[in-house]
């Protein structure tokens, strides 16, 4: 049987008759990845404890023929802390939930690994306010599958901005000819605020955006989730259980 090496992130497990549990991986090479993970419901079993959710694992697997066997399984990043605090729980069910959604088995899609890694990491440093790594999770990986929160030019026009007008569906920023007559203009702070959110590896100032302007984070968090709920054209059922200041 042919095995194969990878490093994963667990998006979550459930169990598979009386002691095997099936087990979502994110890896770096492959995709999403659903296996077997035989015996970790058995008292003292080797691998069990490595292949919660959120862990950060290496693993050795061989090829089965409907689902693959996990055969090793090496911790390389617990994220125990995020496993261990309510909010930070609740933050990172949602990333994995939409890395589930979104993620291809497969197709390697590394770019998505690293901000799950990245994400994870944040929630792991335990964060005053973990909702806003939440917000910004959100619109990045949109971006990487496709669907980026243009804040930088007209989403229609792609006249240069920034621009007073906010569109769900159009994708980002509307300037005023293209916003449809009656839109209401947003406030800059709310458009910057999607700017920061939406930009990849922009993880060190989101804590102070959401602190020192917590009314334009609110608004910009809200754009996030509608605009991934909308382009996704699914709910996100972990949401509502992030806590919120
Ligand atoms: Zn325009």
């Amino acid at each position: 049987m042919a095995t194969y090496r990878e490093q994963g992130i667990v998006l979550r497990s459930y169990k598979l008759g009386e002691t095997d549990r099936i087990v979502h991986l994110h890896t770096q090479g492959r995709g999403k990845v659903r296996a077997v993970a035989k015996g970790v419901r058995r008292p003292g079993s080797r691998f069990g404890g490595r292949l919660e959710a959120y862990s950060h694992v290496d693993l050795q697997l061989y090829e089965g023929r409907n689902l693959d066997v996990i055969n090793q399984a090496e911790l390389l990043a617990s994220h125990a802390a995020v496993r261990a605090d309510f909010a930070t729980s609740a933050g990172a069910s949602v990333m994995v939930e939409l890395v589930d959604l979104v993620a291809q088995e497969g197709e390697r899609d590394n770019a998505l690994f690293l901000l799950l890694r990245a994400g994870l990491q944040a929630l792991d440093a335990g964060p005053a306010d973990p909702a806003v790594f939440v917000d910004a999770f959100l619109l990045r990986a949109a971006s990487i599958v496709g669907f980026h929160a243009d804040t930088a030019a007209c989403a229609v026009c792609r006249r240069p901005g920034p621009h007073a007008f906010l569109s769900v569906k159009a994708g980002g920023t509307l300037c005023s000819d293209c916003a449809p007559p009656g839109t209401r203009a947003v406030d800059p702070a709310v458009i910057a605020g999607v700017g920061l959110l939406a930009t990849p590896g922009e993880w060190a100032s989101l804590p102070a955006f959401a602190r020192d302007d917590a009314l334009a984070h609110r608004t910009a968090a809200s754009y996030a989730r509608a605009f991934v709920e909308h382009h996704l054209d699914r709910r996100l059922r972990g949401y509502p259980a992030v806590p919120r200041g």
